[in-house]
């Protein structure tokens, strides 16, 4: 950030600072502004009778969980409360994104009628089941849904006290492919070294279905899945362009752990009348898909080519969509051989993945804007931080402490 006018003045002016896939200040008012907009959305998109009264998402603060959250709150008329790991600010130091959309949330919540708690914790501890547990006795009652949203880089495993650190690499042989610089927007060659045995299940153990088990674990022996339950966690099928880095990498075997556990908990949840579903998603510009190889030049050609086909869907538009036909009452679920609810049909569809797949092999740094979207890409990566916000000063001065009005 810029310009701190003293150090007993709170007075700062927010800028980007970009290092990397990551930005480390955030806009407090762009992120206000950026949950209003995605509220927005959903108010003027009706109501959603999906029997939902109490909800719990973890990973609330951002991305999917976020969308997933103002759904609930918003289309659903819940009752939410959040988990997430945040950085809270301080004078000197804008907080992360996150921490201020959970706020703007919690402040929004109030105007809709509707109860939100948010807890800043480690959603892998054992302490932060117990802090819900807590929570939902004194201030919520049973759950209906539980949304598991979490994408971490690290899980400390509550047993063992090992810290696993996922990685994103492919498996079997190196990876040569094309990639996207997108500080520079570049093209770019990039090679990538195939994961180990322990790469693999050390990202089993941080993106894979343990700690969504855990949790419902814990719920269950506190009393408090409602009658009807229902659970969803995320994965990313994808185009088989990216495949090798996904699906077919380190990750994909953590998302497989993820379909395991899902069967695992249907299993366990029927005598309640309960459910376990992994829904899978399409790509969007989160912090997390940021920071995958390839995945940048493959969405910059998805949303340009989603855009021109009028398919095109940001994070919220496509958990509405998630909500509206696949948890309100009466869904026809769109279920796939091994259980999971789609809803990513439409970037899979024919129509967008040729077009995709006939300009992956032309795309070059020169005719990048006209054959991809990487304008869109890094709006949205902004957006995130609370950048590029309509109706947002962006040259005022303002207090990075300060909690927004409700
Ligand atoms: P994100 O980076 O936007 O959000 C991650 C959330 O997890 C944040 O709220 C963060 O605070 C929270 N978190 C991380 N570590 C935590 C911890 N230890 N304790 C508590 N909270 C923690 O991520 P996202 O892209 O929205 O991803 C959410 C899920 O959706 C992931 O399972 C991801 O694989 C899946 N998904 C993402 C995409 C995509 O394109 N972004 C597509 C399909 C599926």
């Amino acid at each position: 950030m810029a310009d701190q006018r003293g150090s007993d003045c709170l007075a700062m002016i927010v800028k980007p600072r970009i290092r990397g896939f990551i930005c480390t200040t955030a806009h407090p008012l762009g992120c206000a502004a950026n949950v209003r907009r995605q509220l927005d959305t959903v108010k003027t998109a009706g109501p959603i009778e999906a029997g939902v009264r109490n909800a719990l998402v973890l990973g609330c603060s951002g991305g999917y969980g976020l969308a997933s959250r103002i759904l609930a709150g918003a289309g659903c008329g819940a009752n939410t409360l959040g988990v997430s790991l945040e950085k809270p600010p301080t004078t000197a130091k804008t907080a992360t994104a996150g921490w201020y959309n959970n706020a703007a949330f919690e402040a929004e919540a109030t105007a809709l009628g509707v109860r939100a708690q948010t807890l800043n914790a480690d959603a892998f501890a054992d302490a932060a089941k117990d802090q819900v547990v807590e929570a939902l006795k004194e201030n919520f009652g049973p759950l209906d849904l539980l949304v598991y949203s979490l994408a971490s880089p690290v899980r400390k495993h509550p047993r063992t006290g090992v810290l696993h650190r996922s990685v994103i690499k492919p498996l079997g042989e190196p990876l040569r492919m094309k990639s996207l610089n997108v500080d520079k927007g570049e093209v770019v060659e990039v090679e990538l070294a195939p994961g180990s045995d322990a790469d693999v299940a050390n990202t089993v153990a941080v993106m894979g279905g343990e700690d969504w088990e855990l949790w419902i674990d814990a719920l269950d022996r506190a009393g408090l899945l409602a009658p009807g339950f229902r659970t969803l966690a995320f994965t990313y099928l994808g185009s088989e362009l990216t495949w090798p880095i996904y699906r077919g990498g380190t990750l994909g075997k953590a998302k497989e752990d993820l379909d395991r556990a899902a069967t695992a908990l249907r299993a366990r949840l029927a005598p309640l009348g309960g459910v376990a579903r992994v829904a899978s998603l399409k790509g969007v510009v989160t912090q997390a898909s940021s920071a995958i190889p390839v995945v940048p030049l493959y969405m910059s050609l998805l949303f340009k080519v989603m855009k021109e086909q009028a398919l095109h869907e940001g994070c919220i538009e496509h958990i509405h969509r998630l909500f509206a036909t696949q948890l309100a009452r009466g869904a026809a679920l769109r279920l796939d051989e091994s259980g999971r609810i789609r809803v990513d049909d439409l970037e899979l569809s024919e129509p967008v993945q040729n077009e995709i797949r006939r300009r992956w092999p032309l795309v070059t740094t020169e005719n990048l804007h006209e054959l991809g979207d990487l304008a869109g890409f890094k709006a949205d990566f902004l957006n995130i931080f609370g950048f590029g916000l309509d109706g947002v000063d962006y040259d005022a001065d303002l207090d990075p402490t300060a909690r927004p009005l409700g």
